[in-house]
């Protein structure tokens, strides 16, 4: 979509989404603690830590997708990619004898962004079944 079109466009759609803060943290217009970045991803710090280790790994993509349940079959390379970069996130970040991935979609999952992501989590021991 172009500028306007993007500018313009609530939440919602698989196509296209309004800006959210991710965006600004992409374009480093908000400073965040980065863990990892590459040209499609980047993983950075979780302001709210719910554990020692608490980071999300979002797609670059500007007019990607907002939430898991609205993936189609064009984004499997790109969920992909996220995944495999979660688990560079645990080893840089020392965790891999246990960590947790965690991709909260919709309301119902509590989720606050709409722009995809996974959380990463560990550092500590973990229970089953999440809350
Ligand atoms: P959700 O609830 O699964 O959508 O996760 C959104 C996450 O983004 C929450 O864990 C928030 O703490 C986190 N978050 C929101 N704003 C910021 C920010 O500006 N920097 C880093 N993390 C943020």
């Amino acid at each position: 979509v172009d500028e306007e079109t993007y500018a313009k466009t609530a939440a919602g759609s698989s196509e296209t989404r309004g800006p959210t803060i991710f965006d600004k943290i992409i374009s480093k217009e908000i400073p965040s603690s980065i863990v990892y970045e590459d040209e499609k991803v980047l993983a950075f710090r979780d302001i709210n830590p719910q554990a020692p280790v608490h980071v999300l790994v979002i797609p670059k993509l500007r007019n990607g997708l907002t939430q898991l349940g609205k993936a189609e079959t064009r984004h499997a390379e790109i969920l992909g990619h996220l995944l495999y970069v979660a688990k560079l996130v645990a080893e840089k970040e020392g965790i891999t004898d246990g960590f947790r991935v965690v991709i909260n979609n919709g309301p119902t999952a509590c989720q606050s962004v709409y722009h995809l992501h996974l959380h990463v989590l560990g550092g500590r021991q973990m229970k089953w079944p999440p809350g």
